[in-house]
């Protein structure tokens, strides 16, 4: 057969020479040891906690060693192409400080672009010419319904799915054949010419799992669709070579595409870049741990943590504690220590299925909000709010000093030590929003009206603001004494029967009526941030119910 006519045929014209390509991106001048690392999504507008995990690691690794992390769009299946999805890539990712050095949307050494594989259609069909004249690519003019059939027959006899020996039916076209199909206009799309056999297995070292066995592809995989577009594995083959790329640490799905994906850097004659591949996120759903489904879980969208307020630092340092075994013992000595001072390495990584537990998460968050300044705090929610808050959430930061005192009773600054209550920007701005906003809501009041109304008019006839918080207790004692209420817990406690209840109960009515919950920080405090006159409005609106 005549390969190079075929070639010309089927991609006529002049492409450079492959060494054109060789120089045009030049190994990189970069120091020794120094890793080229990528993420190289989909712009299908979901990124999830997976591709942080491989996010995290790669960025670690390149930054660790004075490389490189890149981003690369792998556009080549329009049908899932959202638009907006890289910018979302960017932000989503920006948000836990993974920074890139170079690629889409990002700019950088422009000498490694365009990050876009679409804008890169040349090159690839540059080494499919290669391969066609080459012997090693064949067009194949297998329609869709043949395929099916294919797949039903393999289904049907239990065989492996796929393009490969018998079934390879385009393999073997004569020349003849070949050219009567192009000239009745047939479409076509090209494959590799496997020469694998998959009963032929490799070593092969993976940078996370170890010693892997791996068998050799044979499947004649299709490298250039029908409409010119090159198919994700031939693409990444061309530009993890092109851009240089040294590791490439990605989910454990991409396992199975290895024996394809080592067959393709050997038959293009590039030195593959070294990879790790890490375990996905795992649930616990009762007994069994099932994998974080799209469907079913909405923590495994990078979104969600956005949209609820997650700390950033705190999603990173419990993707820290699940990506390196030896974090966690590091980090509990240098709780204070940028976690970039962490020497992260793809070694350290979990060979299997991790646990994903998103109460971990927030007793982490509790942990790192509570080690923020109030400052600090009204940024984090200012940045919060400014994006997803409510209209009223804005206005809590019109009266910055109002919000700093309410935060800092919240978060137990003065006090004795540091409260956890808050986990995320959302539920912090609902844990102050009684300062802001009168309760419409109420918990359960375990006195009765009566009682209750008695109390609230005792105490709006005796209450100063201007009472220092050991003068505004005695007072609650007082109140407690003249309507049945034991002034002291241990008089109560002695003798229970002898009193409606103690002056604890006194300050929940008081509590439940400024604030609409039974458990907050300290009410004296908070009758104190709110004024005078909004701690008697709010309770005199209960009086007259
Ligand atoms: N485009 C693939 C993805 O969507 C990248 C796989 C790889 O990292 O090689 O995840």
């Amino acid at each position: 057969m005549n390969y190079r006519a075929l070639a010309e045929r089927l991609l006529p014209g002049n492409y450079p020479s492959l060494s054109t390509y060789e120089e045009l991106y030049p190994p990189r001048s970069l120091a020794k040891g120094a890793e080229v690392t990528r993420l190289a999504p989909s712009p299908t507008g979901f990124i999830h906690l997976g591709n942080l995990f491989a996010a995290i690691a790669n960025e670690r690794i390149a930054h660790r060693s004075g490389g490189i992390l890149y981003l690369r769009i792998e556009d080549t299946d329009l049908k899932r192409k959202v638009e907006g999805a890289v910018e979302a890539v960017i932000k989503a990712l920006d948000y836990f400080d993974i920074r890139f050095d170079e690629g889409a949307e990002i700019g950088g050494d422009e000498t490694y672009g365009p990050w876009y594989q679409r804008q890169r259609a040349e090159i690839y069909r540059a080494f499919v010419k290669h391969l066609i004249e080459e012997g090693r690519a064949y067009p194949c003019f297998c329609t869709a319904e043949q395929l099916d059939a294919m797949r039903e027959e393999q289904t049907a006899r239990k065989e492996v799915p796929g393009y490969y020996g018998k079934y390879a039916r385009c393999r073997n076209l004569t020349e003849e054949e070949i050219y009567a199909n192009l000239d009745a206009g047939k479409p076509y799309v090209i494959r590799l010419r496997s020469m694998g056999d998959p009963e032929v297995k490799h070593k092969f070292h993976d940078e996370i799992k170890g010693d892997i066995t791996v068998p050799e592809n044979d499947q004649d995989i299709v490298i250039l669709k029908s409409d010119g577009i090159p198919t994700y594995h031939f693409a990444h083959a061309i530009d993890d070579h092109f851009m240089r790329t040294t590791l490439v640490i990605r989910g454990e799905e991409w396992l199975s595409s290895l024996p394809i994906h080592i067959e393709l850097f050997e038959t293009l004659g590039f030195e593959r870049p070294r990879y790790g591949h890490n375990c996905s996120l795992m649930k616990q759903e009762g007994e069994t741990r099932r994998k974080l489904s799209k469907r079913k879980d909405p923590e495994l969208s990078l979104e969600y943590y956005r949209k609820e307020g997650y700390f950033p630092r705190a999603v990173k340092v419990y993707m820290l504690t699940l990506l390196n075994s030896n974090f966690e013992e590091w980090y509990l000595k240098n709780p204070e220590a940028p976690l970039d001072d962490f020497k992260f390495t793809a070694a350290k990584m979990s060979k299997s299925g991790t646990l994903f537990d998103l109460d971990k998460l927030n007793d982490i968050s509790k942990n790192e909000l509570a080690k923020l300044s109030v400052a600090d705090m009204v940024a984090f929610l200012k940045a919060w709010a400014d994006e997803f808050g409510t209209p009223e959430q804005l206005k809590y930061f019109e009266d910055e000093q109002k919000l700093s005192r309410a935060l800092a009773l919240c978060m137990g600054i003065g006090g004795k030590k540091r409260r956890k209550d808050l986990t995320t920007a959302s539920q912090a701005m609902n844990f102050i929003k009684f300062f802001f906003e009168q309760p419409t809501a109420f918990e359960e009041f375990r006195v009765s009206a009566a009682d209750r109304g008695c109390i609230m008019a005792d105490f709006l006839g005796s209450y100063c603001y201007e009472d220092d918080a050991q003068t505004w207790f005695s007072k609650l004692k007082e109140i407690a004494s003249r309507n049945g209420f034991a002034a002291e817990m241990k008089d109560y406690k002695a003798d229970p029967g002898a009193y409606k209840g103690s002056v604890a109960d006194v300050a929940e009515i008081l509590r439940i009526a400024t604030t609409g919950k039974a458990n907050t920080p300290d009410l004296w405090t908070i009758m104190q941030i709110l004024g005078e006159e909004e701690v008697r409005a709010r309770i005199s609106a209960l009086l007259n119910v």
